[in-house]
């Protein structure tokens, strides 16, 4: 399915209810997997059900959650648990992400409560695949200093700190309780003082650094991460995990 045959099918009320404020954006969006049907509060389940199977979406990402269930199968999930910062829960590991609680099994099903996208249940395996286990080392580092990070720096700066400094900018109020919502705490030793620390995965904690405008200084903003983030993520999946995070403060207002 197209996102325009989807866009028919759906109120097309432009409510603003969902997270894309939009119909036609919304279709877009999950065409390409990023936002769940479900996220349409005027869509009735039946109307789910029925237009999930012609959604195209996604045939290489439930192909790559395929795979990654395969090799967490490989995995013992007790041994790499307390390593990734989660614990077992009878034979399943249970891990939080963006402060929700996730139930892996040994086959590598996993379960929440709630909407999952496949985005994140990528994320979540490729976190447990990865099975890091260092301790975490208290040194902050810019994305450009993760390994392979240079590589990816203007895609970050482009899709995770611009868009993040926009919402600081047009309403601080609204990011810094969607950031305390996670669990976020003010950070104390950094060279601003609206600084925030948080976990988003219990091994991969970051630090938000926002400086507002002054008179001749436009507003900045700068994420960090610990030094060790890379042995528990690739670039790719930590610039994923920052842009989880905007879309959480961009949907804020709409749940
Ligand atoms: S919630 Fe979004 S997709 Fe649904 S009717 Fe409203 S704007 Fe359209």
């Amino acid at each position: 399915m197209k996102a325009l045959d989807l866009y028919k099918k759906l109120p097309k009320k432009n409510c603003g209810k969902c997270s894309l404020k939009a119909c036609m954006p919304f279709a877009i969006s999950v065409i390409k997997g990023d936002t769940p049907l479900e996220e349409c509060p005027l869509l009735l389940p039946e109307e789910i059900n029925l237009l999930k199977p012609s959604l195209v979406q996604g045939d290489w990402r439930e192909e790559l959650i395929l795979k990654l269930s395969a090799e967490i199968k490989t995995l013992d999930l007790a041994v790499i648990a307390p390593g990734i910062g989660a614990e077992m829960q009878g034979s399943d590991l249970k891990l939080l992400c963006f402060g929700r609680e996730f139930f892996i099994t040994p086959e590598g099903t996993i379960k929440t409560e709630g909407i999952m996208t496949p985005w994140i249940r990528i994320l979540i395996l490729h976190y447990i695949r990865t099975a890091g286990k260092d301790e975490l080392s208290g040194r902050w580092v810019s994305y450009s200093e993760l390994k392979a990070g240079m590589v990816k720096h203007s895609s970050f700066v482009r899709e995770c700190e611009e868009p993040l400094l926009e919402l600081f900018r047009n309403d601080f109020e609204k990011s810094v309780t969607a950031l305390q919502r996670l669990e976020a705490t003010k950070g104390k030793g950094f060279p601003t003082e609206d600084a925030w620390t948080l976990y988003l995965l219990p091994k991969v904690p970051m630090a938000i650094l926002y400086w507002p405008d002054e008179e001749e200084f436009p507003a900045r903003l700068k994420v960090l991460f610990d030094s060790t983030a890379d042995t528990f993520l690739d670039v790719e999946s930590i610039m994923f995990l920052v842009e989880g995070l905007v879309k959480n403060i961009e949907m804020m207002d709409s749940r």
